[in-house]
């Protein structure tokens, strides 16, 4: 990909997509300077030695401060943000709702507006060239039957959880900061992604780690809700495509329409392990185990991929082989995996 000499502030850089998305900006030796609180499912190592650039900057710092947030956009005037910190989990969301009012509501209304005080300050050619995008989720837009069409980005709002409420009020606010302050921002909502670096406690490395261990592997109720997967990398390449040829005010979906059931997904790594690392005895789907449903869980996302096909994107990673990448890289990262020792099951 072509990616002109821009500046970037990125926020969550150390989380599962901020550090794909970092990897590919940092390996293009592009300036970037990263704002992240770390949290839980943060990872320090994730930029895999690229942290060591002369062009890379990072703050620990939290989002929402936004007195913080401004005097560090200011300092490293950047020409392209990209907002991806927040809480991540929709059953943390369940218990505690508290964090992600915080960080996902409060936190984008900080960036955006240490944005617009830092944006207004420029001179007219400086703005033209000033972005700031917002990635959000394909949760905001609520569940589909299985009959019905895809989600389009003029999909009404219907979210279900405390965590695609507060995405779905994030996306509002970044519209509002455009159509009331003209700030120059664009929304990008993505599907499920899948790849190396994510924390455990989500479908694809928790299935993973409960193989490895031998363990149960929980599936909510009958395993038939669809999620639409998308490879990480071909995620993050979207949004630097939306960032540069996208329009400003706009929204963009980003996914492979990669439809699969949560049972499928689980079925698929089963028999990839079975090949890769066989059991003594049996088969690793022997592990499944169904249990209770997550309230209020969603049935079927499916996400329209048109509108960002239109401007020079499309994913490259097929579903088999991207999750046969995912599954060898946790892996040979087994300290990584076994990081986490709760007893979450995998959400979708
Ligand atoms: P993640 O949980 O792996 O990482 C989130 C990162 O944000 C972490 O590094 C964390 O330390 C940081 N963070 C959280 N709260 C913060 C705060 N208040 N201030 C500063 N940093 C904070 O999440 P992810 O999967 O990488 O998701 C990134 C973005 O993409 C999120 O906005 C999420 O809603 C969105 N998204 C993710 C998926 C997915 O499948 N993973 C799908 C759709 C949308």
């Amino acid at each position: 990909m072509d990616i002109n000499n821009d500046s970037y502030l990125i926020t969550g850089g150390y989380g599962f997509i901020g550090s794909s998305l970092l990897r590919i900006l940092l390996k293009d030796n592009q300036t970037v300077c990263n704002i992240d609180k770390l949290t839980y499912s943060s990872n320090i190592n994730a930029l895999e030695g690229l942290e060591k650039s002369n062009k890379y900057t990072f703050y620990k710092e939290d989002v929402c401060n936004e007195k913080k947030i401004y005097e560090i956009i200011n300092k490293h005037k950047p020409n392209k943000i990209i907002h991806l910190a927040a809480e991540t989990h929709v059953d943390r969301s369940i218990d505690n709702p508290s964090n992600f009012i915080k960080s996902n509501i409060f936190g984008t209304y900080s960036l955006l507006n240490s944005s617009y005080k830092y944006w207004n300050s420029l001179v007219s050619e400086q703005k033209q060239n000033f972005r700031v995008l917002i990635v959000s989720t394909d949760e905001v837009y609520g569940s589909l039957e299985k009959e019905e069409e895809s989600f389009k980005e003029n999909s009404p709002y219907k979210p279900n959880s405390p965590y695609s409420a507060s995405k779905a009020s994030s996306d509002h606010l970044a519209r509002a900061w455009f159509k009331t302050y003209n700030l120059p921002v664009i929304i990008t909502n993505t599907s499920n992604n899948f790849g190396p670096w994510q924390f455990p406690e989500k479908l694809i490395p928790l299935t993973i780690l409960k193989c490895i261990n031998n363990e149960k592997i929980p599936i909510y109720g009958n395993g038939e809700q669809i999620r639409d997967w998308i490879f990480v990398d071909d995620h993050s390449n979207g949004i630097l495509s939306v960032i540069k040829n996208g329009e400003i005010g706009e929204k963009y979906n980003i996914s492979s329409q990669n439809e699969l059931m949560n049972i499928d997904v689980v079925k698929n790594i089963c028999s990839i392990l079975d090949k890769i690392c066989p059991l003594d005895r049996g088969k690793y789907d022997e592990l499944i185990e169904y249990v209770e449903d997550r309230p209020g869980h969603d049935k079927r996302y499916a996400l329209g991929n048109d509108k960002i096909k239109g401007i020079n994107w499309k994913p490259n990673m097929q579903w088999i082989e991207g999750l046969e990448l995912t599954i060898k890289w946790y892996l040979d990262n087994n300290e990584f995996l076994n990081s986490y020792s709760g007893e979450r099951q995998g959400r979708s």
